[in-house]
C-alpha cells in the first residue's frame, strides 16, 4: 500500500481534512508500521550500544528518510495545502542527553542500522530528559523538558525485571524506539523504566525529593551531583540501567542458544563513558547465580565488554565512594572487592588500583582491566591517552587500546538539515554519497567551476535567510543575513571556552566605538546550556546574554555587530543553525576536547573552522589543509606542560598586554553592570583574573588576530566559497558509516 492509503486510513479522512497534529500523529503510526515490516533477527552474535545518554533529537523525518519515503510524503503534503515542516513542528524534542556524547551514540545507533549490523541500545526513559532552558532576567532558569505523550515514538513492551537495590527492589519496564537503517533493517533503542514513577513529584522547575528512588529513579538525565543525595540518585540510575540491559542480553543470548559459557560468541557491550561500568560486576554477578565460577564468569565479562573513553577532564571520571555503593548496590561489592583484589595482587603500582587509598571505585580502572578494549574518539585523545592519562594502563595493555574517530550520521546532518545542499550535491555528483560518504571528494573536480561556487554561496544565503527568520519568530530577534554568521553551539564549559569568544566580542565592540567599522556586519551566535550547579558557566552566558543586551541596542555598533544568544540549545535548534554557518568556532584548549562532533556537522555544511589542535579539528586540518582552516592557539604538547610545571598565571597576561585588559576590564564596566549583576560578573571577572584554569589569556591574542584574518578572507567570495567546498568534499572521512564499520572491524567482530 502507498503511504496515502496507510496514512488516510489511520487517520480515519483524507490528508486535506486532517490537521497537523492529526498527520503527526497518523505519520508516526505509519513509520511504526513500516519499521516492523525491516525488524529482523539475522546474525548470531550482537552490539549492546550502553548509554546514559542518547540525545536522538526528533525523529519524525529521520524515519522519513530512512525508510525512503520522505520526499512522497512531502509531495503529497504539499499538493493537499499542508507543510511538512509545520507537521515536524508537532513533534516534542526529548533531551535524553547532555551533548556530544549522547548525540554519539545517537549517530552510533543510525549507522549501526545502516551497515545492518545486528545491533541495539540500551538506555533510560528519562521522563522529563536534562531540562528545558530559558533565559529570564538574563540568566539560566532550568525547566522540566516532558516529552512523552499519550503517543509517541516510545512502544511499550511486556519485558520487565524486578531490580534489587539496598534494601527494597523496584520493578522495571522495557520500552522500546524504532532505530531505522538507511535503506536497511530496523534495530531498537531499549529504554529502561520503573513502574513506580510519579511525576507529580516535581513542581515547577527541576527540583523534587531526591531520597524516594522508587518514585523518582528516571525523572531526570543524572540531575544535580552537586549533593549527596543527586550523587547517590546517579549511582541508583546506573545500576537500574546495566541490570536490566545484563538481564536483556543474557535472555536474548539463551534465546539463541547460548549456553553462557560462550556468552562472548552472542553478545558484545560497548560501554559508552564510565556510566554503564556496573554492567562488568553485575554481569559477574548474574552468571554466578547461574551456576557458572567467579573465575570464569570474569573471563567470559572480559571478553564481552569494550569501554569508550570519552574525556581527559579528571572531574568527569567516576570515582564512587564505597559508602554510596554499599547502600544502593550491596550484592555487588563482594565482585568489585574481589575485582580490585586481583589487580591488586598483579600490580604493585597504586595509580592502576579499582579501589583506592581514599574507599572510592575508579570506574575507568574496572573497565580497562577487565573489558578487552579501551578506545578513544580521535587521533590526538588516543595518543593523549596512551602517553599521558591512562600511560600507566597503556603499559600493562597495549594491545587494548585503540583508536575510533568520531563521526555523525549525514542522513540527519546534510540530507535532513540542509536540503538545499544536500539536493545540489545530488544534481552535481549524484546521490552515491549518501551510502558512501567519501563519494563526496567528486565535489573537487568543481572547484574552479564559478556556477557551482555561487551556487554553494547562494545555498548558504538562502539557509542564512531561513535562519535569521526563525530568530524573528522564536526569539524575536532582529539579524542581517548579508552578515558574518559566526557561529559557537555547544554545552557551555570552561574548557570551551565561550568565555574568549565573549572577549573578542568586547574587544569588536569597543573596536568599534572607537571608529573602526568592519566592512562586513558581523553576527556572533551562541547557544549552551550550562549544567545547574556549575557557577561559573552561568555567569559566562550571563555575560553573553549582557553583551547581547548593551550591543544590539547600541545604535553606533549593531548596524556592524550583533550578539545572539539562542535559547535551549538543541538538536532541533543545532539542525537549523549548522547549515546557516559561515565560521565554526572550535576553541576548546587544546588536549582539553576529546573529539567534538559540531566540528564535523559544520564542516560538512560548508562553514570553515576557526579552531585550536585539539580533538577532531586535527583530523580536519589534516583533510582540508592549512589554506581551509584557520587554526591559532598552543599546542596541547604545551598546554600539557604548562599544566606540570603549574606555571600558567592568567594575571601576566592581564597585566602584559592592553588589548585584554580592556577586555576583560569591561565584564565589570558600568556599561556591563548597567544590565547585569554584579555577583555574577564579579565572580566570572576575578575567575579569569586569578585562575583561569583553561588559560583563556593564554590563546586570547593569537585567537583575536586569527578572527581579524578569517573576517577578512570572508571578503573575497570566490576563495571562501571554494574553501567551503573543499570542506565539504573532504568530510566523509566524518561519516558515523565509517566510524560503526571500524568498531566492527575492530572491536565488535559481529560476521
Ligand atoms: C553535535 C551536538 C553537540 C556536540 O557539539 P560539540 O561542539 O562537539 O561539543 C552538542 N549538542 C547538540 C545538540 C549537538 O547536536
Amino acid at each position: 500500500m502507498k503511504v496515502k492509503e496507510l496514512l488516510e486510513k489511520q487517520c480515519g479522512k483524507t490528508v486535506a481534512q486532517c490537521s497537523n497534529e492529526e498527520l503527526y500523529y497518523g505519520l508516526l503510526a505509519v513509520v511504526k508500521e513500516l519499521a516492523k515490516e525491516k525488524e529482523s533477527n539475522a546474525g548470531k552474535k550482537k552490539i549492546y550500544y550502553i548509554s546514559a545518554e542518547f540525545l536522538i533529537g526528533k525523529l519524525l523525518s529521520n524515519n522519513l528518510i530512512n525508510l525512503g519515503i520522505y520526499d512522497e510524503v512531502a509531495e503529497l503534503f504539499a499538493e493537499n495545502g499542508k507543510d511538512i515542516n509545520l507537521i515536524e513542528q508537532v513533534e516534542p524534542e526529548p533531551s535524553l542527553g547532555n551533548g556530544g556524547l549522547g548525540r554519539l551514540a545517537a549517530c552510533f545507533l543510525d549507522s549501526m542500522a545502516t551497515l545492518g549490523l545486528n545491533g541495539d541500545g540500551i538506555g533510560l526513559n528519562y521522563h522529563f530528559g536534562l531540562f528545558l532552558q530559558k533565559f529570564e532576567d538574563r540568566l539560566q532558569k532550568e525547566n522540566k523538558n516532558p516529552w512523552i505523550e499519550e503517543q509517541s515514538w516510545l512502544t511499550k513492551t511486556d519485558v520487565t525485571y524486578p531490580v534489587q537495590f539496598g534494601g527494597f527492589t523496584v520493578q522495571s519496564r522495557m520500552y522500546d524506539l524504532d532505530v531505522t537503517g538507511f535503506e536497511n533493517r530496523t534495530n531498537k533503542l531499549h529504554l529502561f523504566d520503573i513502574e513506580t514513577i510519579d511525576e507529580s513529584l516535581v513542581g515547577d522547575g527541576i527540583d523534587f525529593d531526591k531520597e524516594d528512588i522508587k518514585k523518582n529513579l528516571t525523572l531526570f538525565l543524572y540531575p544535580d551531583d552537586s549533593d549527596d543525595a543527586g550523587r547517590l540518585l546517579r549511582v541508583y540510575q546506573q545500576y537500574f540501567m546495566v541490570s536490566n540491559g545484563a538481564r536483556l542480553i543474557l535472555a536474548e543470548a539463551e534465546a539463541k542458544g547460548c549456553n553462557l559459557h560462550d556468552l562472548a560468541d552472542y553478545a558484545t557491550i560497548q560501554i559508552n563513558d564510565t556510566h554503564p561500568s556496573m554492567v562488568i560486576p553485575e554481569l559477574i554477578r548474574l552468571l554466578m547465580e547461574r551456576g557458572i565460577r567467579m573465575d570464569e564468569a570474569i573471563e567470559i565479562v572480559s571478553k564481552t565488554c569494550a569501554y569508550t573513553n570519552h574525556t581527559i577532564l579528571a572531574e568527569a571520571l567516576e570515582k564512587w565512594p564505597m559508602d554510596y555503593l554499599n547502600k544502593a548496590v550491596p550484592q555487588l561489592m563482594p565482585i568489585i572487592r574481589e575485582l580490585d583484589t586481583r589487580v591488586k595482587e598483579k600490580f604493585s603500582d597504586k595509580s592502576v588500583a579499582i579501589i583506592d587509598d581514599e574507599n572510592r571505585v575508579h570506574m575507568a580502572h574496572m573497565d580497562i582491566h577487565y573489558g578487552y578494549s579501551v578506545n578513544g574518539v580521535a587521533y590526538l585523545h588516543t595518543e593523549i591517552l596512551k602517553k599521558n592519562e591512562l600511560n600507566n594502563f597503556y603499559k600493562i595493555y597495549p594491545e587494548k587500546f585503540n583508536n575510533k574517530t568520531n563521526g555523525i550520521t549525514f542522513r540527519r546532518w546534510l540530507m535532513h538539515c540542509n536540503k538545499g545542499l544536500s539536493h545540489y550535491l545530488d544534481d552535481t555528483i549524484g546521490t552515491s554519497w549518501h551510502k558512501n560518504a567519501d563519494d563526496l571528494e567528486k565535489l573537487l573536480a568543481f572547484k574552479d567551476d564559478d556556477a557551482v561556487l555561487n551556487k554553494l554561496l547562494e545555498i548558504k544565503n538562502d539557509n542564512k535567510k531561513a535562519l535569521a527568520a526563525y530568530l524573528k519568530e522564536t526569539q524575536g530577534l532582529d539579524i542581517d543575513p548579508n552578515s558574518i554568521f559566526d557561529i559557537q553551539i555547544k554545552r557551555l564549559h570552561e574548557y570551551k571556552r565561550q568565555q574568549m569568544n565573549a572577549l573578542y566580542v568586547i574587544h569588536k565592540y569597543l573596536d568599534i566605538k572607537k571608529g573602526n567599522k568592519p566592512s562586513t556586519p558581523i553576527t556572533v551566535i551562541f547557544g549552551a546550556k550550562a549544567a545547574p550547579a556549575y557557577i561559573i558557566a552561568k555567569d559566562i552566558i550571563h555575560l553573553i546574554l549582557c553583551l547581547q543586551e548593551v550591543i544590539n541596542n547600541d545604535p553606533e555598533v549593531s548596524p556592524y555587530l550583533k550578539v545572539v544568544m539562542v535559547e535551549n540549545y538543541n538538536v532541533t535548534k543545532a539542525e537549523k543553525l549548522i547549515p546557516a554557518c559561515d565560521i565554526s568556532e572550535q576553541i576548546s584548549l587544546a588536549s582539553k576536547e576529546a573529539s567534538g562532533t559540531g566540528n564535523m556537522k559544520f564542516m560538512l555544511n560548508g562553514a570553515l573552522t576557526l579552531g585550536t589542535m585539539d580533538g577532531a579539528n586535527v583530523e580536519i586540518a589534516d583533510l582540508v589543509g592549512e589554506d581551509n582552516i584557520y587554526i591559532f592557539g598552543e599546542s596541547s604538547d604545551t598546554v600539557i606542560e604548562h599544566y606540570e610545571k603549574a606555571d600558567y598565571v592568567s594575571k601576566k597576561f592581564y597585566e602584559e598586554d592592553e588589548d585584554i585588559k580592556e577586555a576583560v576590564d569591561f565584564i565589570v564596566s558600568d556599561t556591563l553592570l548597567k544590565v547585569g549583576h554584579k555577583e555574577n560578573l564579579e565572580r566570572l571577572y576575578n575567575e579569569l583574573l586569578n585562575k583561569d584554569w583553561f588559560m583563556t589569556l593564554l590563546d586570547y591574542k593569537s585567537y583575536a588576530a586569527k578572527k581579524e584574518e578569517i573576517y577578512k578572507d570572508y571578503e573575497d567570495r570566490k576563495t571562501w566559497a571554494k574553501k567551503m567546498l573543499v570542506n565539504t568534499a573532504k568530510a566523509g572521512f566524518f561519516s558515523s558509516d565509517r566510524t560503526i564499520a571500524e568498531y566492527d572491524k575492530d572491536i565488535w567482530k559481529l560476521n
